[in-house]
């Protein structure tokens, strides 16, 4: 059996509401906004609170880490990500309190569990800027990690 491809990087849907977090991908950082009224982390990122309503949210930069809450292997997937399978499609619950719809790479789809450690994995591309995680092990947890290959030659 022929290693699947890497997953492909989504095009990105233009939302000024969302480019301090969006610069900070660029970046190779991961910056949440943070509720000013209820101190709540704000998934999916956006201008406003979704606990509160309040429209008053300051920028952080966070470090990702988090763990596995759920996950499903994708054996079958249409368009460019047919390629791709199997892969993990996972929600990780990141320490600050979010939860994030993502994937899990570098791995083997069968040694996922439930409550893996996890950090982020920054594709700090231009033009479609994506976080991926990636398990963790007890000894290396640390700094995000941003991957050598950018995806882009600029
Ligand atoms: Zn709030």
């Amino acid at each position: 059996m022929s290693s699947p491809l890497p997953l492909p990087m989504p095009e990105l849907v233009a939302n000024p509401e969302i480019e301090p977090h969006l610069a900070g991908l660029r970046a190779g950082r991961l910056i949440v906004p943070v509720c000013q009224g209820c101190a709540e982390v704000v998934w999916y990122p956006r201008a406003f609170c979704a606990h509160c309503g309040r429209a008053d949210v300051q920028w952080q930069d966070c470090d990702g880490a988090g763990q596995i809450y759920s996950f499903s292997v994708v054996r079958q997937a249409t368009g460019e990500f047919a390629r791709s399978v199997p892969y993990i499609l996972a929600y990780v619950e990141l320490d600050v309190g979010a939860r994030v719809l993502t994937n899990i790479i570098d791995i083997d789809v069968e040694d996922v569990r439930i409550g893996d450690r996890v950090e982020p994995v920054i594709t700090a591309d231009i033009e479609r800027p994506i976080m991926r995680f990636r398990r963790v092990t007890p000894e290396e947890k640390g700094q995000p990690q941003v991957p050598d290959d950018r995806g882009s030659s600029s």
